[in-house]
């Protein structure tokens, strides 16, 4: 039984999942999509008793089969462990009548965190597997969040040096400091002048260009990416999608096999595409709410069944989702077209020259799975403090995005289904919006103050791993213009 991938853009392109893993992006400009989804019997009752790891394991190790059991367990049990502050790692909280699954209790307080601390185990481990003598290099464009929690991830793993790319004025102070003070001989972190959208079209021309896939060959090195175009990333976050249910079915807050909707604040996709995946392999999921902000791209999409990238980009107070190219939408796509990698190209060629595709009439049909909203700046202001007021719980400004936009669909389609609101990041990653939109007093001029301000409004106790940042030594401050990032990497790599 070897699963194995294939690219979105060309069918011959098959891989197995360790290859995939290494690669990151496929080599034709495509991502690596499972050629067929594994057969799973999901017992919830058995699974609410397990726990995180072990969930992990059952759904890692058939999407994964070309790791042995105990490669995988190693990955699993060192990557989710006293790192993070809760023991149940996506501990499902009820806060009024919906549920928040919290996916913020790892060493960078954002879900990037579920993925990215199992991603350079899945990486080292696929490396030895494929026999790979060359040095990794991990190219990553994050819009705050991702290049954290790679870096956190990859610092100091022998065999890979991690490069990030953010854009200067794109991302938060915390996570511009979270960044900067980043640790370890091998990490470097770069501000562009563009947003995270030059950012990510960069990385992946930089993967594409066969030149310099040559030359980085010649110098001992290759790329890979652990941007969640990578399927390491991706397969890792069905994990919490089938633990969050079982929890509801232990905590018998629902019956098991009784369908729930999720409402994820999204991006680049890939949160929710994982929810996706866990609907095929069975968790009883009725509709994915696939919340935006004001770069409100998808919601048009699911709308009208038109991607347009051409429109203003707005910097929001969610800046992990102010993205117009939401690179993982290709998968979805080509699991509509019913797996046609002819079609699919077709359609990233379009969104590449014209800025825009359209999908067919029946494939539109078939996104019947997702709804797409959209929450404005004072509507997610007004999302935080209504749930402040109302449940004494303090949501980030991406979270709010998702209770926002779901209460939106509660009330247009009256769905009395229990909803799970995806919560991606802690309060104290955006402290400033939070604090403004919670407290009538005037906030203090200085992000890392507010730590204080918000603990003290909201009675949650900053967490650990942020707490002394603010005093930590600023070890990068290189800042760059977006059309020189491939020669910096030549530079920082002495490529001859
Ligand atoms: C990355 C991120 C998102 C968006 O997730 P995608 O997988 O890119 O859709 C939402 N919220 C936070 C806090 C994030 O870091």
């Amino acid at each position: 039984m070897s699963l194995i991938y294939q690219s979105t853009r060309n069918s011959s392109n098959k891989v197995t999942a360790s290859q995939a893993i290494l690669q990151g992006l496929a080599t034709d400009g495509g991502l690596y999509v499972p050629v067929s989804i594994p057969d799973f019997d999901l017992d919830f009752k058995k699974l609410s008793k397990l726990p995180y790891q072990e969930v992990a394991f059952l759904i890692m190790s058939k999407f994964f089969p070309d790791f042995t059991d105990t490669e995988l367990k190693e990955c699993i049990y060192s990557a989710y462990d006293e790192k993070f502050e809760d023991p149940k790692i996506a501990p499902v909280k009820k806060v009024g009548e919906d549920y928040l699954l919290e996916l913020f209790h790892g060493s960078t307080i954002a879900f990037k965190d579920m993925a990215l601390s199992i991603l350079p185990y899945l990486m080292t481990t696929a490396a030895k597997k494929n026999n790979v003598e060359q040095e990794i290099v991990i190219l990553t464009a994050t819009s705050g969040d991702t290049g954290k929690a790679a870096m956190a991830g990859f610092s100091d793993v022998p065999g890979t040096k991690i490069i990030v790319f953010y854009p200067k004025n794109g991302v938060s102070p915390i996570q511009e400091q979270q960044m900067v003070t980043q640790k370890g001989e091998n990490t470097t972190v770069i501000g562009i002048t563009g947003n995270f959208d030059d950012a990510q079209t960069n990385v992946k021309d930089i993967f594409n260009n066969l030149d310099l896939k040559v030359k980085m060959a010649k110098n001992g090195y290759q790329f890979s990416s652990a941007n969640s175009i990578n399927i390491g990333r991706l397969v890792p976050q069905i994990v919490y999608y089938v633990y969050a249910y079982a929890q509801l079915v232990g905590q018998g807050e629902i019956e098991c096999g009784e369908k729930i909707n999720f409402s994820v604040p999204t991006g680049n996709f890939g949160n929710i595409l994982a929810g996706y995946y866990a609907k095929q392999i069975g968790v009883p999921i009725n509709q994915f709410i696939c919340a935006s902000n004001e770069n409100n791209v998808l919601t048009d999409f699911f709308q009208t069944g038109v991607y347009d990238r051409k429109r203003p980009f707005f910097v929001t107070s969610s800046p992990s989702m102010d993205i117009l190219i939401s690179s993982n939408l290709e998968r979805l796509i080509f699991h509509l077209t019913g797996n046609s990698a002819t079609y699919t190209k077709s359609l990233m060629t379009d969104l590449a020259t014209t800025g825009e595709y359209q999908i067919t009439p029946e494939m539109q049909e078939n996104l019947s799975d997702f709804y797409g909203g959209f929450a404005t700046e004072s509507e997610i202001e007004a999302q935080i403090k209504t749930t402040f007021e109302a449940d004494e719980y303090v949501l980030d400004p991406h979270t709010a995005v998702a209770l926002a936009v779901n209460n939106q669909y509660k009330k247009k389609h009256n769905d009395l289904h229990p909803t799970v609101m995806v919560s991606t990041a802690s309060p104290y990653k955006f402290p400033r919006v939070v604090v403004e939109a919670i407290s009538t007093v005037n906030p203090v001029t200085d992000d890392f103050q507010l730590f204080g301000q918000l603990e003290e409004k909201s009675g949650v106790q900053i967490p650990q791993v942020v707490a002394t940042i603010s005093q930590e030594p600023v070890l990068h401050d290189t800042v760059i213009e977006s059309d020189q990032m491939q020669k910096t990497i030549e530079k920082l790599l002495n490529l001859v």
